[in-house]
């Protein structure tokens, strides 16, 4: 709801208050105490985007709300539904900024995955969110709006529903808001079944550890050794893998639950049975789920980033049972829409920051060489490919 004029700042947002924020915010206004609890139930257990659909409020008070507050829902610019029933919602948030997310559907239940930036400051060589470049953080209103959004177009409980940080941006850069979103979510659906994804941003992880109340976390690990990981993921260059996995092993956990690794498996990159091998000795120890991803190819990636054949998947994945992992292969959803992991561009802006100005189509390049897995290859200027084109 775009309530406020173009040059006025828009009104404060009352999707991202805790009980007691919204309680504190609405004191001058409400004239009994439970009214706050009538309008964060409003907001949060009915959904409701509108004041004036509070029908439990006085006509007065609904009044007084909409003048001072706004209860901002994205606009879905575009839905695209994958033959495997996921759903990539583009959703432009209130300054422009835009942001992906998905809904998988998984057997009776279904998992959300969230953005928590408008891209992604991390450059991982294999991601196209990375790619394009970094982005603003979300709001802790923008993080629940996005669920509030999906379930409402696509008429989900939130019985049966799953919350993943695996979207668009480095959740743990963006703790704060991502810590007042989970608060307000996990009223609705279990802390078990809400997830944060990073791609090992220690401070995060330590700060994650001292909340009296966690998610699940995962870990995009991707590599087994600094080598191979600060060439695929600028970020281990700052914290590499002695100290991501000394963080870890302090984190807290309770009784029966496991970190997610998160392992991409890019052919002749990080797929040997020698990387195998060393990333079951690194994981020694630790209650670790072990989730491998077949890397999702993208035109922009090129042709260094490409998933290795099934056999090679399955030998990687017997070979961390052998040594007493739990390891699994995520089956790729909604690849047909652009939806898989590492596939999110927000594809209304080109790359590295720049919103996309209304310009003839350029021609088409050259074909490239062969390239080298290395993100210096990967930072090519890419908009001017049919295949981003047609996103
Ligand atoms: N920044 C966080 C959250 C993004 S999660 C993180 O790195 O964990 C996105 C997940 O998709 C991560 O595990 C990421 O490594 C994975 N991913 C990125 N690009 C991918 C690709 N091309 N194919 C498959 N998975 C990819």
């Amino acid at each position: 709801m775009k309530s406020a004029a173009a040059d006025a700042p828009p009104l404060p947002d009352l999707l991202g208050l805790s009980r007691a924020e919204l309680a504190q915010a609405l004191q001058p206004l409400a004239d009994r105490p439970f009214r706050a609890v009538q309008i964060y139930e409003a907001l949060h257990a009915r959904g409701i985007a509108d004041f004036a659909a509070m029908t439990d409020l006085t006509k007065d008070l609904r009044a007084a709300l909409a003048e001072r507050f706004r209860i901002e829902r994205p606009e879905i610019a575009a839905r695209e539904i994958s033959e495997d029933g996921t759903a990539k919602y583009l959703l432009r948030l209130i300054d422009g900024a835009s942001i992906e997310a998905v809904d998988i559907p998984d057997g009776d239940r279904r998992t959300l995955c969230l953005s928590s930036q408008a891209g992604c400051a991390l450059a991982c060589a294999f991601c196209v969110t990375g790619y394009w470049g970094a982005g603003r953080s979300l709001t802790a209103g923008e993080i629940v709006a996005q669920v509030h959004a999906i379930r409402q177009d696509r008429h989900h409980e939130a019985d049966g529903l799953n919350l993943v940080f695996m979207g668009m941006g480095e959740p743990l850069l963006n703790l704060d808001n991502v810590r007042a979103a989970i608060e307000i979510l996990s009223e609705q659906i279990s802390l078990r079944r809400i997830t944060v994804s990073t791609a090992g941003v220690i401070p995060g992880i330590e700060e994650m550890a001292r909340w009296p109340r966690r998610p699940n976390l995962a870990v995009s690990l991707h590599a087994p050794d600094d080598e191979l990981r600060s060439r695929i993921m600028p970020i281990n260059r700052s914290h590499p893998l002695a100290d991501l996995l000394a963080a870890l092993r302090r984190y807290p956990l309770e009784r029966g639950r496991r970190i997610t690794f998160e392992y991409i498996l890019i052919r002749d990159v990080n797929d040997s049975d020698e990387h195998a091998d060393r990333l079951a000795k690194l994981l020694r120890g630790l209650p670790a789920k072990i989730n491998l991803i077949p890397t999702n190819p993208d035109a922009v990636l090129g042709p260094g980033m490409v998933p290795p054949p099934p056999e090679r998947t399955a030998a990687f994945q017997q070979r961390l049972y052998d040594r007493g992992y739990n390891a699994t292969v995520r089956k790729t959803r909604g690849d047909d829409i652009g939806a898989a992991c590492g596939q999110l561009r927000a594809f209304a802006r080109d790359p590295r920051g720049f919103r996309r100005e209304i310009s003839p189509p350029r021609p088409s390049p050259a074909p490239e060489p062969e390239r080298e897995p290395a993100r210096a290859a990967a930072r090519r200027p890419a908009g001017a490919t049919s295949r981003n084109r047609a996103l």
